[in-house]
């Protein structure tokens, strides 16, 4: 199952620095866009804001067209409660750039422990489900093996098998793959590849992988001092962006 994602008009500012400026956006379910741009332009806090660790200024964010910090009561809108925000966040996954598992637990234990723990599945069931993951990225004779033993790729494919365990709608990822050696890089890319193929999520990538961007994502955004200077089907914005600041973008990393 996959949700649709919209921004309205979403402002962030980190004391006088604004962010975001302002950045409307609809992702239809099931939706894969890569979102490229130059460090500093904003990616990360707007997945931070989709995961709920940062509350934007102004505008509304909607998953599915419920809005995640106000909810409907009694006729109007009210702030949003724990429960609202623990049943948005957890529509949502999240892949980062360091892949922050636990150096005392298996493959399997590190999947397995949310299931355990937030959705509250007994044992066999949350290891069940973290085996059939661990499987889907290729790991599934390293389940018993700790973090230290495997390689960064493999390590990066734990976490987002970790973040599929809880079989979230959207999934985020930011960076995946910056902090990998480069032989390393395109084994994390060809999951995100079968992912997105799959359809079963909505997927937004933040990357600096120009080629993956363009053959793997529905459509990419060109971010630019917080905003969206350039939306469009990823061919097109490779091959024929409409802005010239794209273009200069594009051929400075390619
Ligand atoms: P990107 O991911 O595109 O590189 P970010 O969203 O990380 O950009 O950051 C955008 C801007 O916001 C940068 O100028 C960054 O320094 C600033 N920023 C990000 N997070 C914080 C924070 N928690 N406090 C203050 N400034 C921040
Ligand atoms: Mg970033």
């Amino acid at each position: 199952m996959s949700a649709s994602v919209t921004l309205e008009n979403i402002s962030k500012r980190y004391g006088e620095v604004e962010v975001l400026r302002g950045i409307d956006l609809h992702i239809p379910a099931g939706q894969t866009v890569a979102l490229i741009g130059p460090s500093g332009s904003g990616k990360s806090t707007l997945l931070r804001l989709l995961m709920t660790l940062e509350r934007p200024d102004a505008g509304r964010v909607l998953i599915d067209g419920e809005p995640m910090w106000t909810q409907p009561r009694g006729g109007r809108e009210a702030p949003a409660t724990e429960a609202h925000l623990r049943k948005v966040r957890g529509k949502i996954g999240m892949v980062f750039q360091h892949f922050n598992l636990f150096p005392h637990m298996t493959a399997l234990d590190n999947v397995a422990e949310a299931p355990r723990h937030v959705l509250g599945l007994g044992r066999a069931e949350a290891e069940a489900r973290a085996a059939e993951y661990l499987g889907k990225v290729g790991l599934g004779d390293k389940l018993g093996q700790y973090p230290g033993n495997l390689s960064g790729g493999q390590k990066q494919r734990v976490g987002i098998a970790r973040a599929l365990a809880m079989r979230p709608e959207i999934m985020l990822f930011d960076e995946v793959t910056s902090a990998l050696d480069p032989e390393l890089v395109g084994g994390v890319l060809e999951i995100l590849r079968e992912l997105s193929a799959s359809r079963t999520m909505t997927m937004i990538i933040v990357t600096h992988q120009m080629k993956f961007a363009e053959r793997s994502s529905d459509r990419t955004l060109f971010f630019e001092a917080g905003r969206i200077l350039e939306d469009g089907p990823s061919p097109e914005v490779f091959n024929a962006p409409s802005h010239a600041r794209t273009r200069q973008f594009l051929d400075a990393v390619i």
